[in-house]
């Protein structure tokens, strides 16, 4: 039954990911944002899941959330995390095609996108859309946040947090990536790190010094150094207050 459902529906999910492919998305140019997500939530759509794009001002690429609730277990919620933009395709002289193809050689698909982050987006909607179609139903509630700034930062996706708190929370997040290892078994790693981290700043003087008044004025990079110290033990415990409390 299951082998019957993707031998039906791969023909629809690889030519999704060319549509996607297709759509230059550029985040370091600012080209074709918008029609990608556009296109985000027009292929989420179709597939069952109710999309949207959320934005936070002009000039600020969108995000697109897209959200099923599961009938039989609603109180547990994950949340895919992928993005639409992709890298610039220069070297244009490196590509044996066009960049934004999707042209299908053999069994792989070639283009900007197509294994970062554009194929594992795809087979993630699908992958909810196959779970409808054969069970009517989701295992546990799924969410999907899928940015267009990854490639240059990330920059807004904390504001975008910050602003649609609610409506992106979840019990857990599965990162835009995956594999297939060589004898053809899915991976998934688990524990998967964000950033958290301090910023230190010492002033000493106001202004330049010459260097024969360091018996005067401390250099302040020596207090950099014991304030680093500080920071940490020798075993690599974190030893600023607090920092290993959860919630
Ligand atoms: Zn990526």
């Amino acid at each position: 039954m299951q082998e019957q459902y993707v031998d039906k529906n791969m023909p629809a999910l690889i030519s999704d990911l060319q549509k996607l492919i297709q759509q230059p998305s550029i985040s370091a140019k600012s080209l074709g944002l918008e029609e990608c997500a556009r296109l985000v939530v027009r292929i989420m759509g179709q597939s069952g899941i109710k999309a949207e794009i959320l934005r936070l001002g002009k000039n600020i690429p969108p995000v697109v959330y897209g959200e099923v609730k599961s009938k039989k277990n609603p109180h547990k919620t994950i949340l895919f995390y992928n993005h639409y933009d992709v890298q610039p395709e220069e070297p244009l002289e490196l590509w044996d095609d066009k960049p934004f193809s999707g042209k299908i050689r053999g069994n792989k698909i070639y283009g900007r996108g197509s294994a970062d982050d554009k194929g594992e987006l795809i087979t993630r909607i699908k992958a909810v859309e196959a779970f409808i179609k054969t069970t009517g139903d989701v295992p546990c509630n799924i969410k999907f946040l899928v940015e267009g700034e990854e490639e240059i930062g990330s920059m807004h996706v904390e504001e975008y947090l910050k602003r649609y708190q609610k409506k992106l929370s979840c019990d857990g997040i599965i990162w835009e990536f995956g594999y297939v290892d060589e004898k053809d078994r899915p991976v998934i790693s688990l524990g998967m790190k964000g950033l958290l981290y301090v910023e230190l700043s010492v002033l000493e003087s106001i202004r330049d010094a010459h260097s024969s008044l360091a018996v005067l004025i401390e250099n302040p990079a020596w207090r950099l150094i014991e304030a680093l110290k500080t920071l940490r033990n020798k075993n690599g415990l974190i030893l600023i207050k607090d920092w290993y409390r959860r919630g």
